[in-house]
């Protein structure tokens, strides 16, 4: 059953001279509570897939053909692409976060993290009073490895791992049933990405989220995710259960 799906999704950046067909009609489906390993080498077109799916393409990139639905538990599909601003405010964060590969692209530097989670909290969620805000950012951050004394840190405080983590826990804030997250271990040395790696699958297996996790990096895939997808030059060339998918073109 799929939480999302991209349909004949095609996109081109228009540059200057002719435009680059950075997604190439893609047909792919994430299903409900998975992890989907997005592999291919780098200029394949896994980033701007992502920021095609979470909305957050910027010109010269534009959409030219395909539709990507989101299914929301017990409703019927919602056309990402069609979304009011009022439906993407809601979408974004509540339904669908993203990690990016650096943590600075997610943080806020002159915030500490847990003002930033607490920030996420009180423009999404107007239920939640002060107090179950500070409690429940203490609460993601441990449940990501960090600490209650690192609540007040800044970003700078942090070592890579530690500011990837935090932007995992911010990702989280809201419960969303679909996280992308693009790279985000590539700038961390192998023993740290492994236990954030091993981490994921055990936050998922909590939560029940599904996961896009593109990387370069096939081998990382291999354990962790329930299923690969292969892109190369815009297209998808090969989808399948981890264990039948062997080589990056
Ligand atoms: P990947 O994430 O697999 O590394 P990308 O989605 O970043 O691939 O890139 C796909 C293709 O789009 C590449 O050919 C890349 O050069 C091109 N591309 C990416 N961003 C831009 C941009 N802002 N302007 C023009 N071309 C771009
Ligand atoms: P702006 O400068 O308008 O914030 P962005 O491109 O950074 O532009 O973000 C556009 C929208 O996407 C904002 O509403 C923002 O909250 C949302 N957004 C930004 N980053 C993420 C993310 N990592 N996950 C989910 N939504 C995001």
């Amino acid at each position: 059953e799929p939480v999302l799906s991209m349909r004949g999704l095609s996109v081109d950046y228009l540059t200057d001279t002719s435009p680059v067909h950075a997604v190439d009609d893609v047909t792919l489906e994430l299903h409900r509570g998975e992890i989907l390993g997005l592999a291919g080498e780098s200029g394949s077109g896994k980033s701007t897939l992502a920021n095609a799916v979470a909305r957050l393409l910027k010109p010269p990139a534009l959409v030219t053909a395909g539709e990507v639905l989101y299914h929301p538990a017990g409703g019927g599909p919602v056309d990402v692409l069609r979304m009011s601003p009022k439906a993407l405010r809601k979408f974004r964060w509540r339904e669908l976060s993203v990690v990016f590969q650096s943590a600075m692209n997610s943080l806020n530097p002159v915030s500490t993290v847990g003002a930033q989670i607490d920030d996420t909290l009180r423009a999404h969620d107007t239920t939640l009073t002060a107090a179950q805000r500070r409690e429940r950012a203490v609460e993601l951050l441990r449940r990501v490895g960090i600490s209650a004394d690192r609540v007040r840190s800044y970003p700078h405080e942090l070592s890579g791992g530690m500011r990837q983590r935090a932007a995992i826990a911010i990702a989280l804030a809201l419960n969303p049933e679909i996280i992308i997250m693009d790279e985000p271990t590539t700038a961390l040395d192998v023993v740290v990405q492994r236990d954030i790696l091993r981490e994921i699958s055990a936050l998922r297996r909590e939560y029940g989220f599904a996961v896009v996790f593109i990387t370069h990096d096939l081998s990382l895939l291999l354990s962790m995710a329930d299923r690969i997808a292969v892109m190369y030059a815009g297209q998808l060339v090969e989808v399948g259960a981890a264990r039948d998918v062997h080589d990056v073109p």
